[in-house]
């Protein structure tokens, strides 16, 4: 099961995934995914993968909370 997406920590507001592509070298473009909060514009880092968007978000307010 695919994990959910936590809400924001440093205001509590609902967060998504969005994407953009980044050009390399080559001029190719690369997608990627990342979480941002939609109140405060926290935003998590980027991935390769939706998944990946959503553990990194989790993870990083894990350590928030510390
Ligand atoms: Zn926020």
């Amino acid at each position: 099961m695919p994990e959910k997406l936590k809400p924001c920590p440093f205001c509590g507001g609902k967060v998504k995934i969005d994407s953009g592509f980044n050009i390399d070298f080559n001029n190719r473009a690369h997608k990627f995914y990342y979480a941002i909060c939609l109140s405060c514009g926290a935003r998590g880092s980027d991935a390769d993968r939706k998944t990946e968007a959503i553990e990194l978000w989790n993870r990083r307010i894990k350590f928030a909370k510390q």
